[in-house]
């Protein structure tokens, strides 16, 4: 039987942004990680960061993130082609940084991918995405959040759990499918 789930192809990072320096990560992480998935896709999955990809021999592996979000995405009835994968860090914490100023210096890369890509949706994992997305909201936590439509930027965005948190409680699993087929239709409704 095939292996039901994925790696899917990582989009090659843009010219001049391979050694981006614009926070402290620079320092720790491997490389950095522009998006995976369907580079023309124009429903973008956002994650907190790349997770990640390689095992210590530097073999390509299927994180546990990437595993539980594309067992949702079938539960849903989503294809994994039909969407793109970016990252709101695009470099893989390994110790501990200053969260705030990484998240406010690398929001430009994924508004700079924003304009290039020209989302029709946006789909937000876990509660680091949505504060980093509404920072001067009271609240913008996935449990507020989930269940309705935002805007971000003049997009809709929706949100659900993190994967990990899925896999760490699966209880939560039924509530992520459910906010998956909410993503669908609303997909199937904007195209
Ligand atoms: S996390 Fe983003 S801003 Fe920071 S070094 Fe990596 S690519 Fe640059």
């Amino acid at each position: 039987m095939d292996h039901p789930y994925v790696l899917l192809p990582e989009e090659a990072v843009p010219h001049g942004l391979q050694h981006c320096e614009r926070c402290e990560l620079a320092k720790q992480r491997t490389r950095v990680i522009w998006g995976e998935g369907n580079p023309e896709a124009r429903l973008i999955m956002i994650l907190d960061n790349p997770g990640a990809r390689e095992d210590r021999q530097g073999n390509s592996f299927l994180c546990g993130t990437r595993e539980t979000l594309q067992h949702g995405m079938r539960e849903a009835g989503l294809e994994i082609d039909s969407v793109y994968v970016t990252y709101l860090l695009k470099c893989r914490p390994i110790r501990a940084y200053n969260k705030p100023e990484a998240r406010d210096a690398c929001l430009t890369h994924l508004q700079m991918q924003l304009l290039e890509k020209r989302p029709l949706v946006l789909f937000g994992f876990g509660n680091v995405v949505a504060e980093a997305l509404f920072p001067g909201r009271e609240n913008a936590s996935v449990k507020e959040l989930r269940g309705s439509w935002h805007e971000f930027q003049g997009i809709p965005v929706g949100f659900t759990y993190h994967p990990l948190a899925v896999r760490r409680r699966p209880n939560l699993m039924r509530f992520f499918v459910e906010d998956l087929v909410a993503l669908k239709k609303k997909w199937e409704n904007v195209q």
